[in-house]
Formats: C-alpha cells, structure tokens, sequence
C-alpha cells in the first residue's frame, strides 16, 4: 500500500465499464474519501490503442499504456481492475496480478465461472482477494447479499432474471407480440444486443452467472458447461398469448436449488404466475429471488447493465478492499468451501410442470391420442385448450392443441414427446416451455 491515504489502481480495459469506472471515481471522488477516509486513484490505464482511448471518457492520456504486464506490476498499484472482458488475456491478467500480490476486481463472468478454482486457488496462495460484484446482475449488489446479508441464513433455492438483453427481447414481445427475431434486430440497431447475441438469447451468459451463483448459494464449484439451458428464442408471440390465459407470463430464468448433495442447476425461459415479484421485472431489468431458510423470500432489483450501474459495483469492490487494507484484514472473501464438487441432478431427473403447444391436424381423435401418449409416460394433465375457432384456420394453419402438465420428469416428457412428434397427426413439433413454481 502506498504511504500516503491513497490506493492505487490500474484499469485493465477503458471500454463501457472501465469508463465508467473513471467517471465514477471523479464524479463521486469526494463521496468516496468521505466514506473511505482514502482516495482511490487511478494510476494505469491499459488499452489496445491510446489514440482511440477516449470514446467513452475523456481520461488523462499519460495515464494510458498498452503494457499490462508494467501496468499490473507498479510499485504504486494496489488494486488491478480487470474490465477487458474474454477468458484468454484477462485470465493471464488476473493470474499474473495475484502472483504479484495485486487485489483484484474483475466484473468478467466467464473468466469467472469457467476458471474459478484455478483463480481462486492462486488468490488463496498469494492471499489476495477477488472481488466480482459486477459480474452477475450489473449494479445489483447481489454477491454482496449473498456473501454478507445472508451470511448466517441459508439459501434453499434461487429464481432469477439474470440478463438484461433476454428479458428485454421477452418483455418487449410481451407487449408487442411481434415476433424474437424482429425484436432481436430492433435491440441490436439500438445497441441494446450484441451483433452476435447467442451468448445472451441462447443463455450462455446467464449460465456464467448461474455458476457463480451457485457457488455462492451452495458452496460447490459446478461445471458451467454442465448447466441445462435452453435459449428465448423457442417462445413465439402465440406462446406468450396463451401463457396470459392461463394467468402467466413467459420470463428467460435462472433456477437453482439443492437436492440432498446434487444440485439442480438450469437457465430457460419459464412461464412465470403472473402474481410473481419476477412477472414485474420488465425491460432490461435483473432480479434474483432467494428463498432461504431464516429470511424466507427476498428479491433483489435492479439495473443488471449499463456504463455506472456496473462501475458502481467495480468501485464499491475498490472501497471495500481498501477499507480491509486499512484494517489489514487480509483476505475477506469466503473460498467455496472445501472444495468438493457435488452432483448435478441430471437433466433427464429435473421436475417441474410444462407448457405444451402441439400443432395438430384439424381432425377427430387427436387430443385422445396425445392424452393416451402423455398418460402413458407419466405425465399427467391440469389443463387443455384446444384452438378450433372457426374461420381462424386455413389449410396452412395447423389446430393448436395446449396442455399445461402436472409436475413431470423431464426424462418422461422428453419420450411422451418423441412418440407425439412421430404422429402422422402432427403439423408442428411441439413448443415446450417449463412452468416455474
Ligand atoms: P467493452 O465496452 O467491449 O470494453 C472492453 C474494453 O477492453 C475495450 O475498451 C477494449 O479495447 C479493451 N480491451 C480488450 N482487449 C484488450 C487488450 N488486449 N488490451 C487492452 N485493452 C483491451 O466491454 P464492457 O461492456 O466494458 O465489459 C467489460 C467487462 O465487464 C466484461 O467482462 C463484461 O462481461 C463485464 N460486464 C459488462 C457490463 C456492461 O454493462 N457492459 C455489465 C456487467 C459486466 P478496444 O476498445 O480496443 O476493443
């Protein structure tokens, strides 16, 4: 630590967040030493380009250098920031600043979920921390809660609206009933998607922040590769339509809970009961609702992106770093324990109620047959809608037969499906969305 009150730190990566960072730490400046009684100074900026450094922020340009590795390794660097995003250069990063003994902040999911233990076991080595507030839910204060206000409760199970670009795409949908793919071209010319967006509509990030939820919920290390995940783009305006008759509305998710030592882990759009505090978190919003054993429920709200919401949490790991320098706690943050891996439930086992759109030919017997197949593998029935208003259909148009199923194993539906897509009867494969709750 530098001798005077000061902590100082190197931003690796000046793009939306790290600008933010910079704006933060100067527009909230005096907010900050107040509080912290020390001021978090910026001494390195590591970018790929200093001429085009400045789109975000206006940053002082002796601050900028493309050397990471002297950047990270400066006498006068306390904390290393790592905001670049990606798993190769930031994992190199992030290493090399724990070897020299650097705090780190980073706000990169993906590093975190695929490398956790081999960042964390070298962060134990070194006895340094990691901070990651901003990598699951932006400028929500999640980890925070989960790590600290929870402390002594116990999680039992997690539901939670973790990406911001899929619940934009699902809300707006909601209230347009245009369909996934023109709504998904509308955010990425607004800037709201990537160009390529699998990572979000196909919930990939979501699992990244799952793993990392997981973690802290559950005290295990879980391959995030092993996370069941469907993508948003299986729901069509039609689904959203019936989800509302039937009191729900459809919502991209992330669930987790415990089964004795297997863990259920799984990310899906869900119809959500409209009653639900998760049916309300509309646009780009985040919200995780924890139910656990001493609180009971609680949720958590708020802006899961964007320039300072995200910077806010970088930062507030910054403070609470430096407040643990000066009280030389040494390392604060709690290292899954001990790290066992435990079993994930297996997909085939996973339970829940089902939403079912079957596209059918308009002809007598069809809703027996595929009563008598659902019957025959388990899955019971809690309610049907069969569409055969008149003047509605035309030769093009199959009948939309829709079945909301008792809880099932996924495994059983999965096979009842497989036999009904087989049917001569059917115009359409079937539509399947898990009903949460
Ligand atoms: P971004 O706008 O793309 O910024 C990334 C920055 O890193 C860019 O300025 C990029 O430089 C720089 N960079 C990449 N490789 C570099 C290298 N080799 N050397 C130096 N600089 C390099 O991304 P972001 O939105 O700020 O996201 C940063 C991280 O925060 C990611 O891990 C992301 O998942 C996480 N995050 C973002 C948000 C959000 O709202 N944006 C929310 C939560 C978490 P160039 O400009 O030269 O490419």
């Amino acid at each position: 630590m530098s001798e005077r009150r000061t902590i100082g730190v190197a931003l690796l990566g000046l793009g939306n967040v790290g600008g933010g960072v910079v704006k933060l730490l100067e527009d909230n400046a005096a907010a900050i030493e107040a509080r912290l009684g020390a001021r978090l100074e910026v001494r390195a900026i590591v970018v790929r380009d200093p001429d085009k450094a400045n789109r975000v922020v206006d940053v002082d340009k002796s601050l900028l250098t493309t050397d990471m590795m002297a950047a990270i390794n400066r006498p006068d660097v306390d904390i290393v920031c790592e905001l670049m995003g990606g798993t190769t250069l930031a994992k190199e990063a992030v290493l090399a600043a724990i070897k020299a003994k650097r705090q780190v902040v980073t706000a990169n999911k993906a590093l975190l979920a695929e490398h956790w233990a081999e960042l964390f076991t070298a962060a134990e080595t070194a006895g340094v921390d990691v901070y990651y507030e901003a990598a699951v839910c932006g400028g929500v204060p999640i980890i925070r809660v989960l790590r600290e206000g929870l402390a002594s409760d116990r999680v039992e199970s997690i539901h939670g609206i973790v990406n911001g670009t899929s619940n934009y795409i699902l809300s707006t949908m909601t209230e347009t009933r245009r369909p996934f793919a023109e709504i998904l071209k509308e955010a990425q010319e607004l800037g709201y998607a990537e160009a390529d967006p699998t990572l979000d509509v196909g919930g990939g990030d979501a699992a990244h922040k799952l793993a990392i939820l997981v973690n802290l919920c559950f005290g295990t290390i879980i391959d995030v590769n092993a996370i069941e995940k469907d993508g948003i783009d299986v729901v069509d305006p039609i689904d959203l339509s019936y989800a509302e008759k039937f009191g729900y509305v459809i919502k991209p998710l992330v669930i987790a809970r415990e089964h004795g030592r297997a863990i259920e882990a799984r990310v899906h759009p869900a119809l959500v009961p409209s009653n639900w505090l998760l049916a309300d978190v509309s646009g780009a919003k985040n919200a995780v609702y924890v139910q656990s054993y001493a609180l009971g429920p609680s949720m958590y709200y708020g802006a899961g992106a964007g320039m300072l919401p995200t910077a806010m949490s970088v930062v507030s790991d910054m403070i609470e770093i430096a407040r643990n320098m000066f009280a030389r706690a040494g390392s604060q943050v709690p290292r899954p324990r001990p790290v066992e891996s435990r079993p994930m439930v297996p997909v085939a086992d996973l339970e829940s109620s089902y939403y079912l759109r079957f596209g059918v030919h308009d002809q007598p017997g069809v809703l027996g047959q595929l009563m008598t197949i659902l019957g025959s593998h388990a899955v019971s029935i809690a309610q049907v809608v069969q569409d055969g208003a008149p003047g509605r259909r035309d030769s093009d148009t199959p009948v939309w037969v829709v079945v909301l199923t008792h809880r099932a194993r996924e495994g059983d539906v999965r096979n009842a499906l497989a036999e009904i897509d087989a049917l001569p009867i059917v115009r359409e494969r079937a539509r399947v969305i898990r009903i949460a709750g």
